[in-house]
């Protein structure tokens, strides 16, 4: 046995490049508590505005160096959005059996516990997109987070008149407005989730994991083909209904039969791509919770005793 082995200890987070304790910031630095500008001041002292110790924020963009508390309400909203989007699974996947049965209070009930699940999806959605309180990373995803965080308000919009539409008879005119309405609605869910994805391929570059930013990447481009395609198929089988019926005498429609079957692919293929949406998610959110205990570390090693306080 060799003397003198040091006991294994738990993996430190990588440190932050070393600086001289007398060194001097010569390059615009934003605190990674609050973002205020460090440029001109010395490396051992403290944040003039929010009393963070300067060096936890000489060590680059990457997320370990970031707020642990900011990338704790990364992880939670991962988190969030995975359990919403899968009780939203659920519910349809059950409000859909009891519709066979035509029972119409389950339904209502379907309905209410549906837009609670898409409630918790957008909770999850705002905690995701919140800013990096060092202003890191705004010029890379600003546009995108900004975006999806307008496409969560529309949601919420959304959610409010499904419930009332649900809930009340409708005269046919303002019936038609509220379609159009969420009609309109649906395709901001849409441009918000392809922000979603942009901003999930930018923000997986700051842990960094090549293989998160790489799928976040190719679904960006195969979700919207393959959805794009199966609103057409969907629209065409549709059209194609009514003159299927009208020569049924003369035997089955191909044209109705091809889109039927090319709807159903296409399907199939937007949900196994939805599903490793969720999987990304859920993948990031983890990554957001180590990269939340590598930053709380590294805080603690910077700053054992952080005043954190600013002065009143
Ligand atoms: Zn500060």
């Amino acid at each position: 046995m060799t003397q003198g082995t040091p006991p294994p200890s738990p993996p430190l987070p990588p440190l932050p490049p070393p600086m001289s304790a007398s060194a001097t910031l010569n390059s615009d630095t934003p605190c990674r508590k609050c973002g205020y500008n460090l440029r001109g001041l010395n490396v051992s002292g403290r944040c003039p505005e929010c009393g963070a110790a300067i060096s936890i924020s000489v060590g680059g963009d990457l997320l370990r160096y970031s707020d642990p508390d900011w990338l704790q309400k990364l992880a939670n909203g991962a988190n969030l959005i995975v359990t919403g989007y899968i009780a939203i699974f659920l519910t349809t996947f059950v409000a859909g059996f009891f519709g066979i049965l035509r029972l119409r209070s389950v339904l209502a009930v379907g309905t209410l516990v549906a837009v609670a699940a898409g409630l918790l999806v957008i909770v999850g959605a705002w905690l995701v997109t919140e800013p990096d309180p060092s202003g890191i990373g705004e010029d890379r995803y600003g546009t995108a987070r900004r975006l999806i965080r307008i496409t969560l308000a529309i949601g919420i919009a959304d959610s409010i008149l499904r419930i009332i539409t649900q809930f009340s008879t409708l005269h046919p005119g303002v019936r038609l407005i509220v379609h159009s309405l969420q009609l309109a609605a649906g395709i901001a869910t849409v441009i918000g989730f392809l922000a979603q994805l942009q901003y999930f391929s930018k923000l997986t570059q700051r842990i960094p994991d090549d293989s998160l930013t790489t799928r976040a990447n190719f679904l960006k481009i195969a979700l919207p083909v393959t959805y794009g395609i199966f609103v057409a198929f969907t629209v065409l089988t549709v059209v194609q209904g009514p003159i299927a019926r009208g020569a049924r005498a003369l035997g089955p429609n191909p044209a109705f039969l091809l889109f039927g079957c090319g709807t159903a692919i296409v399907g199939i293929a937007v949900l196994v791509f939805f599903i490793m949406y969720l999987f990304l998610v859920a993948r990031s959110g983890r990554s957001f919770k180590e990269q939340a205990h590598a930053a709380r570390q590294m805080w603690h090693w910077a700053d054992p005793n952080p005043s954190g306080l600013t002065q009143a």
